[in-house]
């Protein structure tokens, strides 16, 4: 599955982060004998209308769809020279799909800054430094082999262009996803040899305090300073007490610092955005799941999440969406409402289809 690999400079609040995270570990939840590496936190994707299908169907349980994230420690200055530590940060950052990046924005004079005062804008530019130039590094290492192969292998010199204009920007200091370059374009996809890191999407954890979770001035500062990433603002601290909690203690918590619901399932929802994700459902008396899928996935290939063997033998599915379901109350109601549809295997699956797969065993 796709991960999103945390990174932060020492001291801004990354092992409480992750702590918090790890605390709502579905896998550890569900999956009592799964392996669970120490690095890597799985967390459920909040997703209000499982509980609606639960009731509707009466499933004896609830599964949303998970983001991995994994705890990259170690990014240092001059970790893209390549020493010890540095070296492993960056293979860790080559496997995860995704860079979230905590930025300290909270003020207390106990907790010691490595650069001795807080400033989100010099926090990101360190971070951001160190993986172009490791990109930068990767690129121009790449560029004489590739005018090599350029001159046999026509095919080649879309790869050589690519990587000329992917030095410009990493040599003017900018990461290429912040000049659209990411896997989904041509660029990226003509780059993806190089195994580059800024072509993967970015999104920011600004670690606050209290106070400037609802001072939208600020949060607008920042998300300029961001885009076009995602910011997403939260109190770690204030997440790991929430973890603490039963629901109703959290909500109180929450509204007392003018808070809908936590940072933590911002952070997951926007992470599984973040990774071009989508969900379909199914419900039953068993369980109201929630199943990953690539945005833009076919009918057939939704199907392939739950078996192989049910992409194999993909007859048809059958959709309801979510809101026709609620409105009609059931799915034989839906059927006979003439809002339950039969889909063939061109199908793009829709945000909050309800599926049942027929299919040749
Ligand atoms: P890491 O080095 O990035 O993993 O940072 P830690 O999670 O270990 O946090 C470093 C210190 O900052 C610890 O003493 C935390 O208790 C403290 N800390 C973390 N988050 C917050 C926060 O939101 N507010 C305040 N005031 N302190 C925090």
């Amino acid at each position: 599955s796709l991960s999103i690999g945390i990174v932060g400079l020492p001291n801004v609040g990354k092992s409480t982060l992750f702590n918090a995270l790890t605390k709502n570990d579905v896998l550890a939840a569900n999956y009592p004998f799964a392996t669970i590496e120490p690095n890597v936190g799985v967390v459920g994707v909040p997703d209000p209308r499982l509980t609606t299908l639960a009731e509707i169907f009466g499933s004896a349980r609830i599964l949303p769809a998970t983001v991995d994230f994994v705890d990259i420690a170690g990014i240092v200055r001059g970790a893209s020279e390549g020493e010890g530590l540095g070296n492993k940060f960056l293979a860790n950052i080559r496997e995860s799909d995704a860079i979230c990046q905590v930025i300290r924005a909270f003020k207390d004079d106990n907790v010691v800054h490595v650069d001795g005062r807080v400033s989100p804008k010099d926090d990101i530019e360190t971070i951001n430094t160190e993986l172009i130039l490791a990109d930068l590094q990767s690129v121009e290492k790449a560029i004489p082999r590739l005018t090599k192969e350029a001159r046999l292998q026509k095919e080649k010199a879309a790869v050589l262009a690519a990587a000329e204009a992917a030095q410009e920007i990493l040599a003017a200091g900018d990461t290429l996803f912040s000049r659209g370059i990411t896997k989904g374009t041509e660029q990226g996809a003509l780059l993806h040899e190089l195994h580059l890191l800024t072509t993967k999407p970015f999104l920011y954890v600004f670690n606050v305090d209290e106070d400037e979770l609802s001072d939208e001035d600020f949060k607008n500062e920042q998300r300029a300073l961001v885009a076009p990433a995602e910011a997403i603002f939260l109190d770690a601290k204030l997440e790991s007490d929430l973890v603490e909690l039963d629901d109703a203690e959290a909500l109180e918590l929450l509204q007392s610092v003018g808070q809908q619901e936590p940072g933590l399932s911002t952070l997951a929802r926007v992470g599984f955005e973040t990774l071009g994700l989508q969900t379909y459902l199914t419900a039953g008396p068993k369980e109201s799941r929630a199943w990953t899928i690539k945005r833009g996935a076919t009918a057939p290939e939704a199907a392939g999440v739950i078996h192989t063997d049910f992409q194999k033998g993909f007859i048809k599915a059958e959709v309801i969406s979510f809101a026709d379901l609620v409105s009609t109350g059931s799915v034989a109601d839906a059927r006979a409402a003439g809002k339950a549809r039969m889909e063939g295997k061109d199908y793009v699956m829709q945000d909050g289809d309800v599926v049942e797969f027929r299919f040749n065993v």
